[in-house]
């Protein structure tokens, strides 16, 4: 029975790290050799077509159709020369990850024979055949038509032999069906109403990019032993497993030496990402045995987010090559740390300013705050929108498992700046705008506050949206979700907000203000307005938990309910006022979010259901059996002898017996939970009975079946265990 787990094992313990090539190259040779950046546009376009693409690039100016006949030759062309054969559009459906449908660059020549062909219209517009793309009902089935299109801002690559153009995916009707459409919409919100609050400290201004920098943290498995776990191929994680002896307890993993085989992945994923213009930088192992992290240097958002979807895509290529498996799920193995993506966010002007960070000059200073102020009160507004970003059945795992910052979210701060933030709101209007032209900030009654340098060390790890000096850092983003469900949410947030500052301090202005004293009396309101939001203490402690409910911060776990964010009146107002989201389009993620998590809780459920039945139940039995016939033979021959010692093997049976016996109550009663909840025609009321009655037996059934793998003979154990799964040598 055990057969297949002793040799998956064994194969584990023998397998080597691949050699890989030599490579003279170094990484800024390699870096965007598979990619159509300026360099190869300059030298494959026409002259006149690589100014218009720039003009598209950098202005957002439509493309005529000519000049996309003409970018599609080039691309064709640079493509063929890479040895590609095949294009696909590249999207980023609601379904998470990304889809892509290859085809070959082949046309009939029209004399009988084929030519490669790839005209501006094939580049620009396709029409998949996505009809099964979740659409929350935007679609119709026998309206399936959903467009892909071009997304100029992010340049064309090669994987493979395909050449991969980064598109949108929209409906027939024009509404967005995928996380690009949003995303793009809300960095230019935040660009016009950014730039228009630049407008009061630097009129050169003309346009605010959005930076992300993510960390990506991952789990490596052997592939065999990933093999032998149906739970983990089939959902990603384990839904069992006894905790092993040694885990992450003596903190000896956490930025250890990286394991031979490991270090070998790592080095062929990094030449890949920099072929692929992706600029990986750092690499490092986590907390968890196996686990280990990934970042770049950040990009403009958009470019980063798909960067990041292709590096999850990459990650899973290169594994194989490894012999492993990749775990993006957030929380693959219980009692240990799960996994994130930290989202460094900020915003930067074309003036090359990160409005961020801390200036040398008093105004400097000022645009600072007003951008830092501005910031919380945006996530102050939309602290449960925010959360719903970043909420799934997956992601539910770790959020506030004492390992990640818990459902509720807060700004971390720091020492620092929470003092400024103080002082400005004790000074009076007087004296609060007073400037030493050489030391910042000077605010009356208060000796000046020095050139604002924000130590980078007063970090708090227990914050899911923290300060960290130049960027806000949210870290409640799940390591397998596309981040732009959360830079949309954030960026669209501010974007609003922003607009909201600037019409308020208009008015002062217009009542007779002066300009900084407006900004001034505007910042202060909101400092006492979005107090609440603010949190710097520790933010895993029950007492938080309490605390921020006091707060009215939004507390809610269940995650169907933190869905309805989407559709509350507040976050739709802000989504529509900025344009980023029609109340349409909100229903119908809203819808696709809960049809998803009812899927994914449906899937666990099945699978625990098979194994605690199927696999688990037969071999408890058969030790059991063993034990019991052990007893009658023991009586027959040894008689009353026997009977003081037979008292503990029949405690042990007994013990066997118990956990079986929960084991097929349990999984039953999960059963018809199941049953009921599939007749349920609502997706929200669905996705909830999933939730309250189907996932809830979940911990249960486990907890009978790690019992029963402590006392079952080691040898009869089909699944791989922890120890086993978590120790790469
Ligand atoms: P940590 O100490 O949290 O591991 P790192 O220094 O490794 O932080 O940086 C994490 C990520 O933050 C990197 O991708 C980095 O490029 C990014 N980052 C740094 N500055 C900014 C910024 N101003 N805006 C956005 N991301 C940034
Ligand atoms: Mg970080």
């Amino acid at each position: 029975m055990s057969e297949l787990r002793f040799k998956v094992v064994e194969e584990a313990i023998r397998r080597k790290a691949v050699c890989l090539p030599a490579t003279e190259e170094r990484p800024s040779e390699m870096f965007g050799k598979n990619v159509f950046d300026e360099e190869k546009m300059r030298k494959y376009l026409p002259k006149k077509t690589y100014e218009a693409l720039m003009e598209t690039m950098k202005h957002g100016k439509a493309l005529s159709r000519e000049i996309a006949d003409s970018v599609a030759s080039g691309m064709k062309q640079w493509a063929m020369d890479m040895g590609a054969t095949h294009y696909t559009h590249w999207f980023q459906p609601l379904t998470g990850g990304t889809a892509e449908k290859h085809d070959a660059f082949v046309e009939h020549d029209g004399k009988g024979g084929m030519i490669e062909e790839f005209s501006g219209k094939l580049l620009i517009q396709q029409e998949p055949d996505a009809s099964s793309f979740p659409s929350g009902g935007i679609r119709n089935t026998f309206e399936a038509r959903g467009y892909s299109a071009w997304d100029a801002t992010s340049p064309a690559f090669i994987v493979d032999t395909t050449l991969c153009i980064p598109t949108i995916f929209i409906a027939y009707t024009g509404e967005a069906l995928d996380y690009k459409v949003p995303l793009l919409r809300s960095l230019q919100a935040v660009d016009r109403a950014a730039t228009d609050v630049c407008h009061y400290f630097d009129p050169e201004v003309t346009k605010v990019f959005s930076y992300l920098g993510w960390e990506q943290e991952y789990f490596l498995v052997d592939e065999g032993l990933y093999a032998a776990r149906p739970d983990m191929v089939l959902t990603g994680r384990t839904l069992m497993g006894h905790e092993s002896a040694k885990n992450q307890q003596l903190e000896d993993h956490y930025f250890g030496a990286i394991p031979t085989r490991v270090m070998s992945f790592m080095k062929d994923l990094e030449f890949e990402c920099w072929k692929l213009g992706i600029p990986v930088k750092t690499r490092h192992n986590e907390v968890a045995p196996n686990q280990f992290e990934l970042a770049p240097i950040f990009e403009e958002t958009n470019l980063a987010n798909d960067h990041n979807l292709l590096l999850m895509s990459i990650m899973k290529k290169v594994a194989r090559r490894h012999s492993f498996r990749v775990l993006l799920h957030e929380k693959p193995f219980k009692g240990i740390n799960g996994s994130g993506k930290h989202n460094n966010w900020s915003l930067g002007t074309d003036t090359g300013v990160n409005l961020l960070s801390p200036g040398k000059t008093p105004q400097a200073n000022l645009q600072f705050m007003t951008f830092l102020v501005n910031i919380m009160m945006a996530v102050y507004k939309h602290n449960g929108l925010l959360k719903a970003s970043i909420a799934s059945a997956t992601n539910a795992h770790r959020l506030g498992a004492n390992e990640a910052p818990p459902a509720i979210i807060s700004i971390f701060l720091g020492r620092q700046i929470s003092t400024v933030l103080d002082k400005m709101v004790s000074s009076t209007s007087d004296d609060a705008i007073e400037f030493d032209e050489k030391t910042g900030f000077k605010m009356g009654g208060i000796a000046h506050i020095p050139e604002l340098l924000i130590d980078n060390t007063d970090r708090n790890r227990t914050s899911p949206f923290a300060f960290t000096g130049n960027r806000f850092e949210f870290r409640a983003v799940g390591s397998s979700d596309n981040c732009g469900g959360a830079m949309t949410v954030l960026n669209t947030s501010v974007a609003d907000q922003l607009i909201e500052f600037k019409s308020q301090v208009d008015d002062r202005i217009a009542r007779g203000e002066a300009k900084e004293a407006a900004i001034f009396a505007v910042l202060k309101e909101y400092i006492k307005e979005c107090a609440v939001i603010h949190f710097d203490g520790n933010g895993y402690s029950d007492e938080w938990k309490a605390e921020a409910a006091k707060r009215g911060l939004d507390c809610e776990t269940s995650v169907p309910l933190i869905f309805d964010q989407f559709v509350a009146p507040s976050n739709v107002g802000m989504f529509t006022r900025t344009g980023v989201l029609s109340s349409t389009e909100l229903e119908a993620r809203a819808e696709v979010k809960w049809e998803t998590y009812t899927k994914k809780i449906q899937i666990e459920a099945r699978v625990l259901g098979d194994l605690a039945i199927n696999h688990i139940l037969p071999v408890a039995s058969r030790y059991q059996s063993m034990l019991l016939d052990k007893v009658y033979k023991m009586k027959e021959l040894f008689g009353a002898k026997y009977e003081t010692i037979a008292a503990q093997d029949l405690v042990l049976i007994e013990k066997i017996s118990g956990h079986m016996a929960k084991i097929q109550t349990l999984t039953e009663k999960m059963i018809d939970a199941r049953k009921v909840a599939n007749k349920i025609e609502n997706e929200r009321e669905k996705a909830i009975a999933y939730h309250n009655t189907v996932a809830a037996t979940f911990d249960e059934i486990r907890y009978h079946i790690d019992k029963l793998e402590e006392v079952v003979d080691n040898e009869m154990w089909p699944l791989p265990k922890y120890r086993e799964l978590l120790f790469i040598r």
